[in-house]
């Protein structure tokens, strides 16, 4: 059956979720600074009331299963919630679901042991620290077979040395998750593991910051990350060694979904400031919303959001249906890809309708313009999700006849006139 609508119940909850964003939540946008610094007392005096608030409402923390606290949603729900909290910087973390945290805290569930559980994953859950996922290396991003940070077992410690770059919220991060190469014989997919580095261990160094657009030092929060023999216990290691691609997999399925998710909260504003410019700025022709060319903007700007959102959906649904983000990779992708050309597009378009006002810092359209391209980039570049995209989809096609293949014309017409044939010759016969 094809269904479009919301349940009441849940209904009711999102539109709870809208005004509470709106009131309570968006404010603290244009007020508070970094929500993944945990020191920042000030902000935990206005966040704490409003996170116990979602708790109480059953919101905290959708994205995990209830075994962990969370409501085991599904993604279709988690689609609909997110895509009011990514109108603000800060909901996510009101409603425990932020990245990198939340994709951290989903591997740590599924391949930590009980005692990393309790070290990294409640504090975590409990909103009390945040975290860093610390894969890409400066030389390499897109393609992590060629990464090269090494770790060495010796005794009952590993000794980690290399670099790793943009790794996010490192600076106040109270744990990283690494990625890192522990035995290069062994097949590109099987020659890294993962390991849990608390932050301050001796021998990591942040080089510095970076941050992006025309982030200011103190805004950037993409760690350039130097290990230079750092030790970690051996019980460090997360799930099993050379476990680590398969583990990035479980966790960058999940995060670019959920990031699309968000995006559309930011499309949507995108939109709704266009519109608004459209029927309140008038020239001596009269309101741009009477102009032609503002309605074609407006037209393929509802097209972009409407059949994107749909598309999300759908492999919001069919992730819940196979409880399994490989099966669903080539849809997954597909979102990737899709994401960033329709934010794109839809931010240019309001942008430059509002004229000057738009391209000045007074407005959000340049910093959504670099996010438009930050989500072409982060967790894999476009280029990457259309070859997997392609592939999945190559897979299934079987070739055709070689020299004309199965759409010429004239081999089907011979084909259809003894097809038909054949049953005249039938009817015929049974007179
Ligand atoms: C805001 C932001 C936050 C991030 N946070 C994190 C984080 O927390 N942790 C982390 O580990 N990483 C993080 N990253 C890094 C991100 O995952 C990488 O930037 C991404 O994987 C691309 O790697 P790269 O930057 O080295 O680009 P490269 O691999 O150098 O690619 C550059 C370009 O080359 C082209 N290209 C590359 N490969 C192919 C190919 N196979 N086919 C065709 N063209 C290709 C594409 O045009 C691509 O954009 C973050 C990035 C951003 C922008």
């Amino acid at each position: 059956m094809w269904d479009f609508e919301t349940e009441p119940g849940y209904q009711r909850d999102l539109d709870w979720v809208d005004a509470f964003v709106r009131d309570e939540v968006e404010p603290l946008d244009l007020v508070l600074g970094d929500p993944y610094d945990k020191t920042d007392e000030r902000a935990r005096r206005l966040v704490r009331p409003l996170q116990d608030q979602v708790r109480e409402r059953g919101l905290w923390a959708c994205h995990l299963r209830p075994e962990l606290g969370g409501q085991g949603y599904g993604q279709v729900r988690l689609a609909l919630l997110n895509e009011l909290l990514g109108r603000s910087r800060w909901a996510p973390s009101v409603f425990g679901c932020q990245a990198p945290d939340s994709g951290n805290a989903e591997i740590l569930a599924r391949y930590g042991t009980e005692e990393q559980k309790a070290r990294y994953l409640q504090p975590l859950l409990d909103g009390e620290i945040s975290s860093c996922y610390s894969m890409t290396e400066p030389h390499a991003g897109a393609d992590p077979t060629l990464f090269t940070t090494r770790a060495v077992r010796e005794g009952d410690e590993w000794v980690i040395d290399g670099e790793k770059w943009f790794s996010s919220n490192a600076r106040h991060a109270a744990f990283l998750l690494v990625m890192v190469v522990t035995n290069p014989e062994a097949g590109p997919h099987r020659s890294m593991s993962m390991f849990i580095v608390p932050a301050g261990a001796p021998g990591l160094v942040n080089v510095r910051d970076a941050g992006i657009g025309t982030e200011s030092p103190e805004h950037s929060s993409h760690g350039y990350l130097r290990f230079t023999g750092v030790r970690v216990p051996a019980e460090n290691l997360l799930g099993e060694p050379g476990e680590a691609f398969a583990i990035a997999q479980t966790r960058l399925g999940g995060g670019r979904i959920h990031h699309g998710m968000r995006t559309i909260a930011q499309m949507r504003r995108a939109f709704d400031l266009m519109t608004e410019r459209a029927v309140s700025r008038t020239t001596r022709h009269g309101r741009l919303a009477d102009m032609q060319s503002t309605q074609d903007k407006i037209a393929e700007s509802w097209i972009d959001i409407e059949q994107f959102r749909l598309l999300l959906l759908r492999t919001a649904w069919l992730i819940d249906r196979h409880q399994d983000y490989r099966a669903v990779r080539k849809d997954i992708a597909a979102v990737k890809v899709a994401m960033p050309r329709v934010y794109h597009d839809v931010v240019q378009r309001a942008m430059h309708l509002h004229g000057a006002l738009g391209i000045s810092n007074e407005m959000p359209f340049s910093a959504m313009m670099v996010d438009a391209q930050v989500m072409a980039t982060a967790d894999g570049p476009t280029e990457v999700h259309r070859q997997t995209l392609a592939r999945q989809v190559l897979r299934d096609v079987a070739p055709g006849e070689p020299l004309f293949g199965s759409g010429h014309l004239p081999t089907r017409t011979e084909a259809a006139r003894r097809h038909v044939a054949a049953r005249l010759e039938h009817e015929v016969a049974a007179l």
